[in-house]
């Protein structure tokens, strides 16, 4: 299960670069596609000038196509967004954390009432709570305690914890994750979220668990919010946007936003 983690995690990571790469290659072969073909038609056709550009016009189409099949992959791999209830989420990948973070630590779950759906990837939530927990047990080697919330919180409660990040006005869910492990200083907060960035042994941790948690998270059109101090746990806060009212004509609408990039 640990492996099978860290594999994902890399897979999204890796796939997450594909389609960024991708994109800025794209833009950059439409550049050589369009001054090539401007240059070669500034030249009668037939000679060995010409006769060349065209084949780096040909070139430069064949790597179009190949970063073409690159978005679209990573893009499926990515966005499989649809209306659904957090808490069923949760309760669903609740046992299989358990069994992931070992009997020493208790997991106590607190469904938010009335909790307003989100438009999501339910398979990409759940790494985020999995990501989450595999940190917190990290974090509680002696034991300790596991909290996951859920509550329905408003833009304002949202701007107020996630400072200068800005904030969609509306209506949010709340996923708020605490362990009573050693904490972060300040430093390591700073860094968490960076690829690759970790304080664990090159065994025990890739440092991509977090940035797929903030790559998740953004992607929702939601915000990540850590609080943590030495001693003291560590606290996740993930505001996700509340989906509009009528939700079936609108799933393709709200998801939109997070799936093309530029
Ligand atoms: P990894 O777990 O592979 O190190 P992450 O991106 O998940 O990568 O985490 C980066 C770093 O953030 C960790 O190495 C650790 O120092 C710190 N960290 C993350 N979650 C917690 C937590 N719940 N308690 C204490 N430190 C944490």
């Amino acid at each position: 299960l640990e492996s099978q983690l860290r594999q994902a995690q890399k897979m999204e990571a890796v796939g997450q670069l594909a389609g960024g790469v991708a994109h800025d290659f794209n833009n950059l072969l439409q550049v050589i596609m369009a001054s090539t073909r401007f240059a070669r038609e500034t030249l009668p056709s037939g000679t060995p000038a010409a006769e060349e550009l065209a084949a780096v016009e040909e070139a430069t189409a064949r790597a179009v196509q190949l970063t073409r099949q690159l978005l679209v992959f990573s893009r499926k791999q990515l966005l499989k967004a649809e209306v659904l209830d957090l808490n069923r989420v949760v309760e669903g990948v609740t046992p299989m954390l358990r069994r992931l973070i070992g009997e020493d630590i208790r997991v106590l779950t607190m469904p938010g009432a009335s909790l307003a759906p989100v438009v999501a990837d339910p398979g990409q939530l759940e790494q985020v709570l999995m990501n989450l927990a595999v940190n917190a047990r990290d974090a509680m080697p002696n034991g300790g305690t596991l909290r996951i919330e859920t509550a329905n919180v408003d833009a304002a409660a949202v701007e107020a914890l996630h400072r200068g990040d800005v904030v969609e006005p509306g209506a949010y869910v709340r996923l708020t994750v605490r362990d009573t492990g050693v904490g972060m200083d300040e430093g390591t907060v700073a860094r968490i979220f960076e690829p690759f960035f970790t304080t664990k042994a090159s065994s025990q941790g890739t440092g991509l668990g977090l940035s797929t948690v903030y790559g998740i998270v953004k992607q929702s059109g939601g915000h990540v919010w850590v609080t943590s101090a030495p001693g003291d746990g560590t606290r996740f806060d993930i505001d996700l946007p509340a989906a509009a009212a009528p939700a079936p004509s609108g799933v393709a609408e709200t998801a939109a936003p997070g799936v093309g990039r530029g």
